[in-house]
């Protein structure tokens, strides 16, 4: 699959439901209106989607919401799609928030998923209280551990926060560094109504990066995962750390990715309301008419989002949740 400025695209996210069992305050806000679970894509409709799309070109599908793993039955749906890697999809992925791991981890391990990333912005664990709203920091940590006995290779993602967490970032990095875990900050984007004050929160990664230096060697490195991270070794813990700046360095020219909500809404970008319904053509349309609204997705993906840092209100209505992070 290839859009209108040429851009490859072989990498999509999957959200399975917009709900979760936390609230973080940059991503939710107390209150959420979720979606009815009749309107859900039942688990056939999502492995026929996605085969489809493995047909078409797409390798790597990461697995998200809101909370993938609140989703009934993730298991099942993890098992249906592991099962494409026998017709060309390299790789199934996964980002959580870890709570459900304990429980989970091994039959994720099992159905085929090899890497996941599990966000966790502090390690403090009233912080954690404080901003995710639920006190869930020992079953996210006990998360973690478990996957890391199921064999999962898992990296870390954080949101960089000024005034939040930016004192914590070194400690995250060392902790990081101490279980083999590589570390993906991220600069929060305005998605949604949310009850935080964005603007003052917002931290340029290239002011945590210096901040890191102090205590680190950060080497520019070549690794690439199919997201948007750009990777530097750390030299003392032999981990890594990727940075993720869609405000302070757009990485949009080389976008590779498509977003598919729960409901079977595919976006062409985050940061836009360009869309295509496939729903209603997974349930009567057939094949041709799934090519057809995909094609004029791809048509239309917008060239880039238009996020500006000094923005506090929502560049679009959307929760990050809704869209799939
Ligand atoms: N619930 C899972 C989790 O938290 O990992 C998966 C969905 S969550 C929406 C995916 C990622 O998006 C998380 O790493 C989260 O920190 C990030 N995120 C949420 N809201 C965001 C925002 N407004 N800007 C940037 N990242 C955001
Ligand atoms: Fe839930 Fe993930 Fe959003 Fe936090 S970032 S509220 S864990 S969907």
């Amino acid at each position: 699959m290839r859009d209108a400025h040429g851009r490859r695209i072989d990498y999509v996210r999957l959200s399975v439901t917009d709900r979760c069992n936390l609230r973080c305050s940059y991503c939710m806000a107390e209150e959420m209106d979720f979606l009815p679970r009749r309107e859900l894509l039942t688990f056939e409709e999502i492995e026929t989607l996605a085969r489809h799309l493995v047909r078409r070109g797409v390798t790597r599908i990461r697995l998200t919401g809101g909370e993938p793993l609140v989703r009934k039955g993730i298991i099942d749906l993890a098992e249906r799609l592991g099962r494409l890697g026998d017709c060309g999809l390299d790789e199934l992925t996964l980002t959580t928030n870890g709570t459900r791991l304990p429980e989970l981890a091994t039959g994720l391990y099992a159905a085929g998923v090899r890497r996941i990333n599990v966000s966790l912005d502090t390690l403090d664990r009233e912080r954690f209280a404080k901003l995710t709203r639920r006190d869930a920091f020992d079953q996210a940590m006990a998360g973690i551990d478990a996957a890391q006995e199921a064999g999962l290779a898992v990296r870390i993602n954080a949101l960089a926060m000024r005034g939040v967490n930016d004192h914590e970032i070194t400690d995250l990095l060392a902790w990081c560094g101490t279980r083999g875990f590589d570390l993906a900050l991220i600069e929060g984007m305005p998605l949604g109504e949310v009850a935080i004050d964005r603007r003052a929160e917002h931290l340029p990664l290239s002011e945590v990066r210096e901040q890191l230096e102090q205590r680190f060697t950060l080497v520019p490195s070549l690794h690439r995962t199919a997201g948007p991270a750009r990777y530097f070794d750390v030299a003392e813990t032999g981990t890594r750390l990727g940075l993720i700046t869609p405000l302070s360095d757009n990485f949009c020219a080389a976008c590779n990715r498509i977003r598919i909500t729960a409901t079977g809404t595919v976006y062409g970008c985050l940061g836009h309301d360009q869309k295509v319904e496939l729903r209603d053509i997974l349930r009567t349309g057939g094949a041709a008419a799934l090519d057809e609204a995909l094609d004029l997705l791809l048509a239309g993906k917008p060239l880039r989002h238009d996020f500006d840092a000094g923005q506090n209100a929502p560049a679009l209505a959307r929760h990050m949740s809704v869209t799939g992070g």
